[in-house]
């Protein structure tokens, strides 16, 4: 599936949804956001269909995320449904952790691959306040026991947010001289609550590389010279991969606003209430929800589908200065 642009499309993202057991000040009022009825948010057997017609398309990478994927039930039954479905060639999660200790081995009898762990902070205090209320030992439990459990390796995700954590991200960095994890440092986007974002809190890519490069030299990851399955998990997403000279884990860089990679972008979205999403920054969307709940034939859906992937754009148009006018915040979106 190429879009007009000529970008294969083999990634498709399934926020399964909008809940969540945190409420990080970057993506949510302390009131959270206002769920979807139940009876608006897909059932999983409407997920796997979509999910079937979009890999007979040529999708072969799922990512499951939300709100917070791991606190809808029986997301073990969603995992084992997709893993059957043939082409699936890569099963992955974003969660921020806080139930992965509990999940993690069901989750891998599953068949889930891997998992990206969302973690702003190391220290207890400040990952209590970002996350209104979260307990990092929770965290820091369900990272090592996804490791032991073979959802590896794990990457580790932290918005780096100007006043809030920018100071840790020497520590985060130091992080892969011990473990062989991915440590992504991602620019803070102009999504969530209004009176945390700002343009004075964005750092860009340049600003925290030059920070992880007082701690000693990184040189790139050849991804041409790794191994088909590195080659898979470092080559196919928008990061960028360095290393500490022996290092057993790597550090990764996610530039959306000062390094547009649009032209590489791979994905389309479905929310958890069926819209086919075909770019995080647009508000252009596709009900797949009221087609699903119609018995409306696999051909009619796969033509919506074709259709989405017609209609992505070039590119997104954010700037650090743009202001925050999102019909829907992250959670509603899957991020
Ligand atoms: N609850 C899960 C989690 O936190 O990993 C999955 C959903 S969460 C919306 C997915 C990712 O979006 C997280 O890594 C989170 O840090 C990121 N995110 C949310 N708001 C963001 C923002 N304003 N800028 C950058 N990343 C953001
Ligand atoms: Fe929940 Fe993830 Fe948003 Fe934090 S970033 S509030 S964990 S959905």
């Amino acid at each position: 599936m190429k879009d007009p642009f000529g970008r294969r499309i083999d990634y498709l993202r399934i926020s399964i949804t909008d809940r969540c057991n945190l409420r990080c000040i970057y993506c949510m009022t302390p009131r959270g956001v206002k769920p979807f009825k139940h009876k608006e948010t897909l059932s999983y057997e409407e997920i796997v269909r979509v999910a079937k017609i979009a890999t007979s398309l040529g999708v072969k990478k799922i990512r499951i995320t939300g709100g917070e994927p791991l606190a809808r039930k029986n997301i073990t039954h969603l995992i084992s449904s997709l893993r059957a479905i043939e082409g699936v060639e890569n099963l992955s999660l974003t969660t921020n952790g806080i139930l992965l200790e509990r999940f993690a081995d069901e989750l891998v009898k599953a068949g889930l691959d891997r998992v990206n762990v969302s973690l702003d902070s190391l220290r207890p205090d400040i990952y209590k306040e970002i996350t209104r209320g979260g307990n990092i030992k929770n965290v820091l439990c369900g990272i090592e026991k996804a490791d032991k459990a073979g959802l590896s390796p794990v990457k580790i995700n932290m918005v780096v947010i100007r006043g809030f954590n920018d100071d840790e991200i020497g520590d985060f960095a130091r992080i892969t001289l011990k473990k062989p994890y991915q440590v992504r440092f991602i620019e803070f986007m102009p999504f969530g609550a209004r009176e945390i974002w700002g343009p004075e809190k964005y750092i860009p890519l340049n600003e925290i590389k030059s920070i992880v490069e007082k701690i000693a030299p990184i040189t790139p990851v050849k991804i041409r010279k790794l191994g088909p399955a590195l080659k898979q998990i470092l080559g196919s997403g928008p990061a960028r991969y360095f290393r500490f000279d022996g290092a057993p884990g790597v550090i990764g860089f996610i530039n959306p606003i000062s390094h547009q990679f649009c032209n590489e972008c791979n994905r389309l979205r479905l929310t958890s209430d069926g819209k086919l999403r075909p770019c995080l920054f647009s508000e252009t969307e596709i009900d797949l929800k009221t087609p699903l709940r119609n018995e409306t034939p696999d051909a009619e859906i796969e033509r919506l589908i074709r259709l989405a992937i017609e209609i992505k754009p070039a590119g997104h148009n954010i700037v650090c200065e743009s202001k925050l006018n999102y019909l829907r915040p992250m959670p509603k979106i899957g991020g």
